[in-house]
């Protein structure tokens, strides 16, 4: 048996959709219905007002950071377990990330050691809802409040995930979404920023596409940029997000599988769903501990030798050596990340895995461990 980690769910919908853009030649972003239809409806979905599609998760970030007029000198607060391209973001503009430490069971950033890291110079604060568990939105909003700094949510991983029955994303002042072909929903390669402020999403929706001048076209308004989703990646988008109640659904599913058939199994952690949360399970995050602690690497080598695709967790930021040696971070700043992600990683988790492939999968790890 072979058990992929992720495959997405493509169908007749977006090849539907994809056909009509090519045979009316609108493949752009800029013609076509599929852009426009996907951002009102993506909107819609996180309840929010506005949606500015874009051609990545990573350039959306850049755009929240750009739009926020976050410069050179400025620090930006950010979790530091996450795909580097949230980091990136922050150095495109030549702005000081400054990373904060994990909560241990959500492996979310720790809202109660954000405020010792505010400085006169903080211009905002990134949080990241991993694997699909929404931060705990409320502390962090107070914090937002408090000093008067907006926050950006990176919601790459997290498409319809809850915080007390809000969706992530339309939570803070700006929400970054992927569509990476391994996200919950995709386009091959894709993003969307959503906002509820029009002075904001009309400056993303400039700079996004070269920042053209409104009289005069090409008297440019100030330096854009090039990120257009284009109307054939939105065709895609569009019939994705049609199944998006179902995908969820379904990771939901495989997570209450994983949950009930791996909970008596010694020294791995699984995800958790608190309170507040409504998890949406992007990846079936397991971390091992007491005996299997440090072992990573063989554990994952045994499930590929039995078929099972696995992934390791992200490298936080205060552990790349490209930081690390250019003295922009101290490795021990994030002691609880630090004891966590060399023993995190992911079992498959893709929408088509059907309950027999679980069952190996439970089986195998049952079987490696004991
Ligand atoms: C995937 C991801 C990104 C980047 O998205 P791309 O579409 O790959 O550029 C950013 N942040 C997180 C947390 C992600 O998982």
């Amino acid at each position: 048996m072979r058990v992929p980690v992720s495959k997405p769910l493509l169908g007749e919908k977006e090849n539907q959709y994809v056909m009509e853009a090519i045979s009316k030649g609108e493949i752009s972003g800029l013609s076509g219905r599929f852009v426009r239809e996907f951002e009102e409806n993506f909107a819609k979905f996180c309840d929010a007002k506005y949606a500015a599609s874009v051609n990545s998760g990573t350039t959306a970030l850049h755009l929240a950071v750009a739009a926020l007029d976050i410069k050179e000198e400025d620090e930006v607060i950010v979790a530091t377990l996450t795909n580097m391209a949230t980091f990136f973001a922050v150095l495109y503009e030549r702005a000081i990330p400054v990373p904060v430490d994990i909560d241990a069971e959500t492996l979310n950033i720790d809202p109660s050691k954000i405020e010792e890291k505010i400085t006169p110079k903080t211009k905002a604060i990134i949080v990241v809802h991993l694997y699909g568990h929404p931060v705990d939105m409320d502390p962090v909003m107070e914090i937002s409040k408090k000093y008067n700094i907006p926050v950006i949510e990176d919601a790459a991983e997290a498409h319809g995930a809850e915080y007390k029955g809000k969706k992530v994303g339309g939570i803070g002042h700006i929400g970054c979404f992927s569509f990476y072909s391994n996200k919950i929903i995709t386009t091959g390669e894709g993003g969307m920023v959503v906002t509820n402020d029009e002075k904001l999403i009309n400056r993303i929706r400039s700079i996004k596409n070269l920042a053209f001048g409104d009289k005069d076209k090409f008297m440019h308004k100030e330096i854009g940029f090039k990120y257009q989703m284009t109307n054939l990646q939105a065709a895609v988008g569009l019939a994705q997000l049609e199944k998006i109640d179902q995908i969820i659904q379904k990771k939901r599913d495989i997570a209450e599988y994983y949950l009930k058939n791996l909970k008596d199994v010694k020294n791995i952690i699984l995800p958790v769903e608190k309170g507040y949360a409504k998890n949406v399970y992007w990846m079936f995050n397991i971390v091992l501990t007491g005996s299997l602690k440090g072992k990573r690497q063989w554990f994952m080598k045994e499930l590929l030798e039995k078929g099972i695709e696995t992934r390791e967790d992200f490298v936080p930021y205060n552990k790349q050596e490209i930081f690390l040696n250019n003295n922009m971070v101290i490795e021990n700043s994030c002691p609880v990340t630090n004891e966590i992600y060399p023993d995190g990683l992911y079992i498959p988790s893709g929408t088509d895995i059907s309950e027999e492939e679980m069952a190996y999968v439970v089986d195998t790890i049952k079987q490696i461990v004991e």
